[in-house]
């Protein structure tokens, strides 16, 4: 399976915002962002940021909306294809695709620290969806779905959980702790979705 192997915390630095994207780390004071908020590279610390283009406004959205859900190039334009034949807004609809993959709801419910860590752990057949073993990350769940942990005395899932257990969980779902299953109340509308992109331009991006 192709995957991102370059320097992680570069890609905040790059998109200009924190997108969790190693777990603990992201929450504590060891975060490169936190420590060096500028572009990476030779010319990133005390440069005059240039003015950017609408092409480049239209670049960066896309690349941090794929970056924050740990898409890959293909796959993204996959689920902007997708999001196109449904009804309703496009760039709505994107994000809602995205955040009804299997790994986000397993991270989103607390069961892993990263998005990297639930597909890790949803590859590795850690979790069932509607009583079936699921193991495709990218799997995308519906109204009503059940996601829950297979066995639950994986210690680094407990340890994962319990860590997790004080990070809210988005309304649109409803998790229970104690039984280690999360369900899928609703798809979210754009104002669940706490991510902070715009999605037009995204939409502007790919129908030139
Ligand atoms: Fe981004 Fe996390 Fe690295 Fe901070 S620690 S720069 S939030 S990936």
């Amino acid at each position: 399976m192709a995957r991102y192997t370059g320097a992680v915390c570069r890609q905040c630095r790059r998109e200009g915002q924190k997108l969790f994207l190693k777990g603990e780390r992201c929450y504590s004071d060891k975060c490169a962002f936190a420590r060096r908020s500028f572009v990476p590279g030779q010319h990133g610390a005390g440069q005059v940021r240039k003015k950017v283009s609408e092409y480049g406004l239209q670049l960066r959205a896309k690349q941090k909306a794929k970056r924050y859900y740990g898409v890959l190039e293909s796959q993204f334009a996959h689920y902007f294809d997708m999001a196109e034949r449904k009804s309703g807004m496009t760039g709505e609809n994107l994000l809602r695709i995205l955040e009804s993959r299997l790994d986000n709801v397993v991270y989103r419910a607390g069961f892993a620290m990263s998005r990297k860590e639930a597909r890790q752990l949803v590859l590795h057949r850690h979790f069932t969806v509607n009583g079936k073993i699921v193991n495709i990350p990218s799997y995308l769940l519906s109204a009503g779905d059940k996601v829950e942990v297979k066995t639950t005395d994986c210690a680094k899932l407990k340890e994962c959980a319990e860590k997790n257990a004080s990070r809210p969980v988005p309304g649109w779902m409803t998790k229970d702790l104690e039984k280690m299953s999360v369900v899928v109340d609703k798809l979210p509308d754009r104002a669940d979705i706490d991510f902070d992109v715009a999605e037009h331009l995204i939409v502007e991006l790919y129908s030139k």
